[in-house]
């Protein structure tokens, strides 16, 4: 009464309403019934009351239990080695800290994400809307990349390429690990000045310095690990268990490492004398020229506001680091000011 009142079931209840080790479970008790399971009952290693085996009567507690009983040599030895493997493959993300796991070198992370396959793929995509590389657009927009450049902790040293395509729906761009620059020139009109692509480019080869393809692509096993585990506890099949993945773990790290992009893009920008507080402006427009935002916990990146909210609170780090680049002295603050003072982009 008591335990039943508590949330536990005998074995004798339980033993009817698991699916999966109903099978297995019966064999244990199958000559046994009454009198007989209670001394089965009370013999068990497992028992925990009174000498009685004692099942929750919630369905995954109860798997995890039978788990537990009845495979703990293997919970025990593969989730041991996980964790190990896991924690032996920590690592701290450049400029912000952050501890994560990363089981990629750069190598392998510009060979699987940014190689030769993955751009002769985009630049196919793409043919015919390249735009040339002595055209006024592609020239600005190295120019900016290598400002950029100096503050990203050897990335400069990278095969660095810069591809302007002529598309004006596209708000987008993207630098692939390796260094393979990619601007839309539907995006162009939002950034209106250097100092905003800047604060694209920024976020852009912030992913590369802090190898956030690798962490990608490492997160696959112990997502897939998550999703057995979901998959065994609750006994729900694959596609639930891996959408209940994508929603819980994968979307957050998305948006972590989006949030981190944005934090360490501040940074560079603000090293290489753009005004930091531009990017502020920026994202401030592109929220105006994007129509629809989905809510936060469905998206791989922060809401706007979220954004807004934690730019501001990296802004003083970021003009601290942007008044000691000495950027008064070198002159380039001025020209920064040129741009943003209304400098027009050249057409593309
Ligand atoms: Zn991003």
């Amino acid at each position: 009464m008591l335990a039943s009142r508590l949330g536990f079931r005998t074995a004798t209840r339980s033993l009817h309403v698991r699916p999966r080790f109903q099978a297995q479970a019966q064999a244990h008790t199958k000559r046994l019934s009454g009198h007989q399971l209670r001394q089965f009952a009370d013999r068990s290693p497992y028992s925990q009351r009174n000498g009685q085996q004692q099942w929750s009567r919630i369905g995954p507690v109860r798997n995890a239990q039978y788990l537990w009983r009845y495979h703990r040599t293997a919970v025990l030895s593969v989730g041991g080695a996980g964790v190990v493997f896991y924690v032996y493959n920590l690592e701290e993300v450049p400029i912000t800290h952050r501890r994560r796991f990363n089981i990629y070198s750069p190598e392998t992370e510009k060979a699987q994400a940014g190689g030769p396959q993955a751009y002769n793929m985009i630049l196919d995509q793409f043919r015919g809307k390249v735009l040339p590389g002595d055209h006024p657009t592609t020239a600005m927009v190295a120019r900016v990349v290598e400002r950029l450049l100096p503050s990203t902790g050897g990335l400069a040293g990278d095969e660095w390429r810069v591809h302007v395509i002529d598309d004006p729906e596209q708000k987008n761009a993207f630098v692939l690990p390796g260094g393979k620059v990619f601007v839309f020139t539907g995006i162009l009109p939002i950034c209106q000045t250097e100092a905003g692509i800047a604060a694209v480019l920024g976020h852009e080869i912030a992913h590369n310095v802090a190898h956030h393809a690798a962490e990608r692509l490492s997160s696959r096993l112990p997502l897939a690990a998550a999703s057995i585990i979901i998959q065994l506890v609750f006994q729900t099949d694959a596609f639930l268990s891996d959408s209940a993945v994508n929603l819980l773990l994968d979307l957050p790290h998305s948006r972590t490492q989006e949030a981190e992009a944005d934090h360490i893009g501040l940074l560079l920008m603000a090293e290489a004398c753009y005004d930091p507080r531009e990017a502020v402006a920026f994202w401030t427009r592109m929220k105006k020229a994007e129509k629809y935002e989905p809510p936060q916990f469905l998206s791989t990146h922060p809401t706007h506001y979220n954004r807004s909210e934690s730019l501001k609170q990296w802004m003083p780090e970021a003009l601290r680091k942007y008044e000691d680049s000495g950027c008064e002295a070198t002159g380039r603050s001025f020209r920064d000011f040129v741009g943003t003072m209304g400098k027009q982009l050249p057409a593309p």
